[in-house]
């Protein structure tokens, strides 16, 4: 699967470490059907990318939720009763 997507942060071009610059346009590769292996690919080694790209969106990384609060995922398992380990 490819999808053409602009670079959250400063990246290499995967085939020639040419460096694409945050918000620069890139060809995500996916590798195989289920695994979330992605190849990069900037315009200097994936052509121009489609001019109907959207330009980078703003998007603010959620705070992960307090686990504690959730009552999952204790840190430390040697804590949990013999029954819940
Ligand atoms: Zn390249």
């Amino acid at each position: 699967m490819m999808r053409w997507a602009r670079a959250p942060v400063g990246k290499l071009c995967g085939r020639c470490a040419h460096p694409i610059a945050k918000g620069a346009p890139m060809l995500v590769i996916g590798v195989g059907e289920r695994s979330r292996i992605e190849k990069i690919r900037g315009v200097c080694c994936a052509g121009p990318a489609p001019p109907d790209l959207p330009e980078q969106v703003a998007t603010t990384t959620p705070l992960p939720p307090d686990l504690t609060r959730l009552g999952i995922l204790p840190l430390d398992w040697s804590r949990r009763p013999e029954d819940e380990r």
